[in-house]
């Protein structure tokens, strides 16, 4: 199949890029800006295959969308990319209603404008799967999961952005017969994470001596998932996914992030202690929390387990140490980016 990917320089659509190129037969291009958030460092291991290309450009961009996608000829868009850090929501929502909402409102025109233009086996064929989180579903409480039909309740400028965006999906599959699939997801995490991101951040500012700020008392509860078992769902379900359903993607890992941040620092302590022999957890300190932080995100993923047999490999223990590790052992991927965002830096991120 030819996999047509926004956002495939960012965190999970490189990853995803990486895995399409190194584990099945799938052509893949790989659109995107190139914010401040890609880099084509995280694709650089892929990007001389013959079945990888890349077009530098802006999904808000109807002209270069239909060039990419009219040349390219996909079988399936997965749609990925986004503004993706809550923090920056907080202090400049525009952009994320720009690309978020905008952004994915281009690519449905675009990709229904294509679509129509198919052949009828190909259009009964064609995919549109956007990529979407489990915090349009608001926060919980101490207990209860989201499910694929908990109410919509987004609240920051990041989930409104986000949820906008599974609205504009579902009403080009309801109304104009599109395609669609979309996956909510909880917290990713793994390699080539940008360094603006809570674990990657820890790592980096546990390594550098600095303080480990922890958002009010770090109580907030997040689901974890491996970024590789992420990609994986996301391939189970353009692959087979039942047209016009919604399915959450989990990884049963449910941590408040203050322990989270606490295993990394007991993991460096193993495979990196510091030089003066002392806990890297001494380096934790509270600081304000963010604005309206929603206390507890957890997800049901059964739909997709049950009908597509996906089922993370990874626990919560394993894919934390690989990480570590990976952070360890490609400083000169990381070490660059934070150097270049150092000024743009504040607080923690989940
Ligand atoms: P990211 O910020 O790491 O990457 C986003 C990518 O999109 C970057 O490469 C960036 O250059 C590109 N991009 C941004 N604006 C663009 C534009 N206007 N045109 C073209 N490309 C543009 O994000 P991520 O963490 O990899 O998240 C990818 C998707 O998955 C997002 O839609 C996000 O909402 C969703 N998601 C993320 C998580 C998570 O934990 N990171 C969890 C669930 C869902």
């Amino acid at each position: 199949m030819r996999i047509f990917v926004t956002g495939g320089a960012g965190f999970i659509g490189s990853a995803l890029v990486r895995h399409l190129i190194e584990h099945t037969d799938h052509e893949v291009l790989n659109f995107d800006k190139l914010t401040y958030a890609g880099t084509l460092s995280t694709v650089e291991r892929v990007a001389d295959s013959n079945r990888y290309r890349f077009v530098q450009g802006d999904i808000c961009d109807a002209d270069a969308v239909r060039a990419a996608i009219t040349e390219f000829k996909p079988d399936v868009i997965t749609h990925l990319a986004a503004e993706s850090h809550v923090d920056r929501s907080i202090d400049g929502p525009g952009a994320f209603v720009q690309t978020n909402v905008v952004g994915t409102y281009t690519m449905l025109a675009e990709a229904r404008a294509y679509w129509l233009g198919l052949d009828e086996d190909a259009r009964a064929a064609f995919r549109f799967h956007h990529i979407s989180t489990d915090e349009v579903y608001g926060t919980l409480g101490d207990t209860g999961l989201f499910t694929e039909d908990t109410p919509y309740d987004p609240r920051s400028p990041y989930s409104a952005s986000k949820a906008g965006s599974d609205h504009l999906v579902s009403a080009w599959g309801h109304t104009f017969g599109l395609p669609v699939l979309i996956t909510n997801c909880s917290n990713n995490y793994g390699p080539y994470h940008f360094p603006e991101k809570l674990i990657p951040l820890m790592i980096a500012k546990a390594l550098d001596g600095e303080k480990l700020p922890i958002y009010g008392r770090g109580d907030q509860v997040r689901d974890w998932l491996f970024v590789e078992d992420h990609v994986r769902a996301l391939q189970a379900v353009f692959e087979r996914g039942e047209v016009g359903r919604t399915y959450n993607v989990g990884g049963h890992n449910e941590r408040q992030n203050i322990d989270v941040v606490r295993t990394l620092c007991s993991i460096l302590d193993e495979l990196r202690p510091r030089a003066d022999g002392r806990p890297y957890a001494e380096q934790m300190s509270e600081v304000a929390d963010r604005p309206g932080h929603d206390k507890r995100y957890a997800i049901d993923a059964s739909r997709i387990g049950d009908e597509l047999g996906w089922y993370p490999q990874e626990t919560f223990e394993s894919g934390i140490r690989k990480t570590v590790e990976w952070y360890l052992a490609n400083e000169d991927w990381w070490r660059p980016l934070v150097a270049a965002k150092a000024s743009e830096r504040r607080g923690v991120a989940a």
